[in-house]
């Protein structure tokens, strides 16, 4: 009996193609996937994990862009990847906002993916473009009054965080404007700066060296609490510019199929705690306005209780708005 036993847990290893023993298999890279276009927030967490855990790992990490549909194609990607542990997900809010918004999901984001931990929380700005003929929030206001049914607002796609900061933005002021998707939000700021659309509302870590240069114009952050990094702390919060109650946080986490054997999880899950302690991986996010997680949510478990909880607040949100796809 116990031999048999051992032979079946010998056939799963084999199925699987993996186990600890031999993960990461040597000169093979990790991809981390990231969902969105290259050169925008996610894939700037995501080089910047890359570089930290290529110690820990002991292997090239490399990244992928897989973009398109608000994030859900890269993901889809990783839930249907070999389960050897060389193709992770780096994903952010869009875990928990996509199935709100999508009625046909191909994934399920709570049973199809292995949790490995969480990475950071990011603060978001609205930001405008630089000809804009507003220069605070309350002019701001007055120019999309005025130019009411003229204004659009650019995002990520559906599901993405800018989608969701921009359905809250528009129906905190109670004004429709024309979405714009793009995908990823590196292609929407260019956009953006060259005046093609007019508002954004996207994470710190892609708009804080944009607003420092003054490349575009910032008018708020998303947080309950106004930010410390030098660029964003003259920035009002939306709620002391009057939007009660607006208050998002992104957050970034790892992922990898699931059925990836525990044991080569469990390493990838260590690895990525020996980065979040990295100085220089924290100093290169804490300048971005990120804060890299250190509380209990580096834990896959904590991870996917977070994640099952944001799925709860958000459903109603995006319900509330209206807003899906098919
Ligand atoms: N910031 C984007 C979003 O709106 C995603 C990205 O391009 O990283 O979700």
């Amino acid at each position: 009996m116990k031999k048999l036993f051992t032979l079946s847990l010998l056939a799963v290893a084999a199925l699987t193609g993996a186990n600890a023993a031999d993960f990461p298999v040597k000169d093979k890279p990790i991809s981390i996937v990231v969902p969105f276009a290259a050169g925008g927030p996610t894939d700037r967490v995501a080089r910047d994990l890359a570089e930290a855990m290529r110690k820990p790992l002991g292997a090239n990490v490399v990244v992928e862009n897989v973009a398109g549909a608000g994030g859900t194609i890269g993901a889809n990607k990783v839930a249907k990847a070999s389960q050897d542990g060389h193709t992770v997900l780096l994903h952010h809010i869009g875990m928990a906002t996509s199935p709100a918004l999508y009625r046909k999901m191909p994934y399920n984001t709570t049973d199809d993916f292995e949790y490995l931990g969480m990475v950071n929380d990011v603060p978001m700005t609205l930001i405008g473009r630089p000809t804009l003929p507003a220069n605070n929030f309350k002019e701001l206001q007055a120019w999309i009054e005025q130019n009411k049914g003229k204004v659009n607002l650019g995002n990520a796609g559906l599901g993405a965080a800018s989608h969701l900061c921009g359905l809250m933005f528009q129906s905190a002021i109670k004004t429709d404007m024309t979405t714009v998707p793009y995908k990823g939000t590196a292609p929407a700021l260019n956009d953006l700066m060259g005046g093609q659309i007019d508002l954004l509302c996207d994470q710190t870590t892609n708009t804080t060296s944009q607003i420092e240069g003054k490349t575009v114009k910032a008018f708020a952050v998303t947080t309950a609490k106004r930010l410390t990094t030098p660029a964003l702390k003259g920035l009002p919060t939306m709620q002391e510019a009057g939007l009660k109650g607006f208050e998002v946080t992104i957050w970034h986490g790892l992922y990898a199929p699931k059925g990836t054997p525990a044991d080569v999880t469990a390493k990838i899950s260590a690895a990525l705690k020996v980065a979040l302690k990295d100085p220089e991986f924290i100093k290169k996010q804490e300048a971005l306005g990120a804060v890299v997680v250190s509380d209990k949510r580096v834990e896959p478990a904590e991870h996917k209780k977070f994640v099952t909880a944001e799925i709860a607040k958000w459903g109603p949100v995006i319900q509330a708005a209206g807003v899906y796809a098919d």
